[in-house]
């Protein structure tokens, strides 16, 4: 019989679900693991998940180089600056993501060490009675236990029968990170948030991008005014978007991948040295459950739980990318320390109402709460108002005009019902809203906030004025 080791608390995955989870549930002086799989590129554990490794931050540090290029290469001249034969060494711009990466992945194994928090590193499977049995990266296995189990297991990418990733030609998020020079064609699959945001950061180096998305509408998550600005933004960039393009296949000859795809004017093709698959993610849970845990997965492969994360077998737990709700870190997080002191014995409860979208492109796209068009399928009454960047001192100081922000209201109550933004800094600017819904405010007390003077927010201001029909700055 192998010898395990007890904890209060074992987290699967260190992601931003897992690591915030078992550092909370540490400082909550609950004696914590946490297991995660991950391999880093330099062949050893990294911790952080998806969003450390090859998600947000590497994806933030590529967009913030390419967007300096973009800007000396672009944007300097109405300032008066120019340079002479710009150029960008992609092998360095990479190598300054890796090393943001490595500070980070890193950074999580001090906070562990520093909140007694003990990493495993290898594969989990869960078993019943909380056990969890782990496969280590050198073969072994081993197993511990939890009074409390927390799977927070994240997502993967989902393939594409027809264009599976080879790693080289055909890739996901993660290989679409690490080009060693920039692609001269590159094919996106899925105009959603991966797909434009690295689709942006080759863009912005000199690739001729070219989007397929399947559905009709372009972002329809988004609000669709702000979609429509989006649209027309990316349009002026150059980013090729096909609506409606239904991917047949993907081959790969004389080292190019040949696109067949079908739209509303028949069958197309489309010849690109790169295919960036980004068509969504899928919950990470193969192989995480033996027989008889009492855990149950959804028909999408998600971990079954309540509003309180709970999967309703005795102390097991789940929270971010593997069970229902947005993919999206923050959410993942908070979940996770919701978790950690529902365990404690405290109160931990995450809104999925007030949850944050950001897309990082430029113009970069935030929301919160429900768009025109859900509210319109659901029959709540609404007014709205919306504001320019274009009319925004602060904006125009800046050379940066695209873009507007939204503001929808209930029409009898004037509760806040969704705030939608696109814009320089609306990643930044979202969290006014964010507060205001939280604490179940209206489009006047959004419009009774002094903001100050000359900044971005001040769109806000203006839009929340907007939907009383009294802007300042704009004929209502
Ligand atoms: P997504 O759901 O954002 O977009 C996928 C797109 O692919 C959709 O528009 C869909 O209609 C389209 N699509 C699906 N099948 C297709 C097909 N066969 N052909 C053409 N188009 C097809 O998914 P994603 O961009 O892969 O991102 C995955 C997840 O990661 C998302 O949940 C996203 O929220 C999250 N993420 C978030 C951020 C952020 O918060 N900024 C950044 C990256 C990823």
């Amino acid at each position: 019989m192998m010898s395990e080791q007890h904890y209060d608390v074992v987290v699967i995955g260190a992601g931003p679900a897992g690591y915030v989870a078992a550092i909370r549930a540490a400082q909550l002086g609950l004696k914590t693991a946490c297991v995660d799989a991950f391999v880093g590129k330099d062949g050893k554990p990294a911790l952080g998940g998806t969003c450390l490794n090859v998600g947000c931050i590497p994806s933030k540090a590529l967009l913030d180089s390419s967007k300096q290029f973009h800007n000396l290469t672009h944007n300097f001249a109405v300032h008066g600056i120019s340079a002479a034969n710009p150029s960008i060494d992609v092998g360095a711009m990479v190598g300054r993501k890796d090393k943001i990466v490595k500070q980070f992945t890193g950074g999580i194994t001090s906070l562990f060490k520093a909140n007694k928090v003990t990493p495993i590193a290898g594969f989990a499977t869960l078993k019943p009675g909380r056990v969890v049995s782990i496969k280590g990266h050198d073969g072994s296995v081993s197993e511990v236990s939890g009074t409390n189990v927390i799977i927070a297991t994240g997502s993967v990418p989902i393939e594409l029968p027809f264009a599976k990733f080879d790693n080289k030609f055909i890739v996901d998020n993660a290989g679409a990170l690490d080009f060693d020079a920039t692609p001269g064609r590159l094919g996106v699959i899925g105009a959603g948030v991966i797909g434009l945001e690295l689709g942006s950061v080759w863009k912005r180096l000199g690739s001729e991008v070219t989007i397929l998305e399947a559905l009709p509408d372009f972002l329809a998550a988004a609000d669709a005014d702000i979609a429509k600005a989006a649209a027309r933004e990316f349009k002026k960039q150059g980013l090729d978007i096909r609506l409606g393009a239904k991917l047949g296949k993907a081959e790969i000859r004389n080292n190019e991948v040949h696109l067949t795809y079908s739209d509303a004017k028949g069958e197309q093709n489309l010849v690109v040295d790169r295919l960036l698959v980004a068509v969504g993610r899928r919950a990470a849970t193969n192989g995480l459950l033996a027989e008889g845990t009492g855990v149950q997965l959804d028909e999408r492969g998600r971990v079954v739980v309540d509003d309180h994360c709970h999967t309703g077998a005795d102390g097991v737990w789940a929270v971010g990318d593997c069970v229902r709700g947005p993919m999206l870190a923050h959410k993942g997080s908070e979940e996770g320390i919701a978790v950690a002191e529902l365990i404690a014995g405290r109160a931990g409860h995450v809104n999925l109402d007030t949850v944050p979208w950001v897309i990082y492109t430029e113009p970069e796209l935030a929301w919160v709460g429900k768009t025109e068009e859900q509210l319109k399928a659901e029959g709540v009454p609404y007014r709205t108002g919306s504001f320019p960047f274009a009319a925004i001192g602060r904006a125009v100081a800046m050379n940066e005009t695209a873009g507007m922000v939204k503001v929808i209201a209930h029409a009898e109550t004037d509760r806040l019902l969704g705030v939608h933004m696109v814009g320089a800094c609306v990643s930044e600017m979202i969290h006014e809203a964010v507060v205001a819904m939280e604490f179940k405010g209206s489009a006047e007390d959004l419009a009774r906030i002094c903001h100050a003077h000359p900044t971005l927010s001040e769109a806000v201001h203006e839009a929340a004025l907007a939907v009383d029909k009294r802007a300042i700055h704009k004929a209502n």
